[in-house]
């Protein structure tokens, strides 16, 4: 869920990018144009592969994410949106099973990828080379419950009071124990999380605070949080992301997203072409879909 830039970075960079991306960070509504990805049913043959970036690029030979496993329920499982590289797949297993120990509940998992990655029809323009996922903050007593009480229609609650600027009431210490496994996961790049989220983090953690840095303030991302992948072995063409900013994060480029210039509403301007698909995702999405009906 959400929208996201291909590299966040430093705040500099970050108010730059806050305008060039304006054209390429969708509400979440529809892509202008349906996605010939979207239309693709199978998986590719072959072996596992990330290809390209999260924003422009694909997933050959994916696996799909079981509906549900030890401490983890994957939701909204209509979407078609369960498919990830395999180091995908492994991190969402330990993650249920890490909070599970601690919790006895389940988290429940949103978005992953297309069966071949690519860019989707609608709510991301990330999430396209299988090492992209999103995690609802809200836990679940059991997989039955996940699944009768978040359909397609609806989507779990917000952790962040209204104006943007506090978590409310439905944050906990099991919303904090999620973040702090998956971002101190070696697999993990960085992860997306609300600004009023990471700044309650900022204030309250003592001790050990470099887990941190890896938590990126974005707009959204106040219901689920979303989690990018470092590029794993065997995939020679993944294009690596920026490198994160040293610190934790904690200080000006957080306030910055507190300021009257952050919290204006965005402006809707018109999508912007496409860059260039990688040439392995184009043979990619060649290859027979023995699925497809036309
Ligand atoms: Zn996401």
């Amino acid at each position: 869920m959400g929208c996201l830039p291909a590299k966040p970075g430093r705040m500099p960079i970050l108010l730059f990018l806050g305008i060039a991306l304006i054209g390429a960070c969708l509400s979440p509504a529809t892509n202008a144009l349906a996605s010939p990805w979207a239309q693709v049913r199978t998986v590719s043959a072959g072996p596992p592969a990330a290809i390209g970036e999260a924003a422009n690029g694909c997933l050959a030979g994916a696996q799909a994410l079981p509906a549900e496993g030890k401490g983890y329920v994957q939701i909204r499982r209509e979407r078609q949106r369960q498919f990830g590289h395999p180091q995908t797949l492994d991190f969402v297993r330990d993650l249920g099973a890490a909070q599970a120990r601690q919790t006895g509940r389940y988290v429940m998992i949103g978005d992953l990828s297309q069966p071949r990655g690519g860019l989707m029809s609608s709510s991301h323009r990330s999430h396209q080379n299988g090492l992209d996922l999103d995690v609802w903050f809200l836990l679940a007593d059991s997989p039955g419950q996940a699944q009768r009480d978040w359909p397609e229609s609806g989507a779990p609650p917000s952790m962040v009071a209204a104006g943007g600027l506090s978590v409310n009431g439905l944050w906990g210490p099991d919303q904090r124990l999620l973040l702090k496994l998956a971002a101190e996961d070696g697999r993990v790049e960085r992860i997306f999380v609300n600004p009023a989220i990471k700044q309650r983090l900022c204030d309250g953690e003592r001790g050990d605070r470099g887990w941190l840095r890896k938590l990126r303030p974005w707009r959204g991302h106040d219901a689920h949080f979303h989690v990018r992948l470092k590029c794993p072995a065997g995939s020679p063409d993944c294009k690596a992301q920026a490198p994160l900013p040293a610190g934790d994060g904690c200080g000006a480029e957080l306030a910055w997203w507190f300021t009257a210039e952050a919290r204006q509403p965005r402006k809707t301007a018109e999508d912007k072409p496409p860059p260039p698909m990688p040439a392995a995702c184009r043979a990619l999405l060649g290859q027979p879909d023995l699925a497809r009906k036309d």
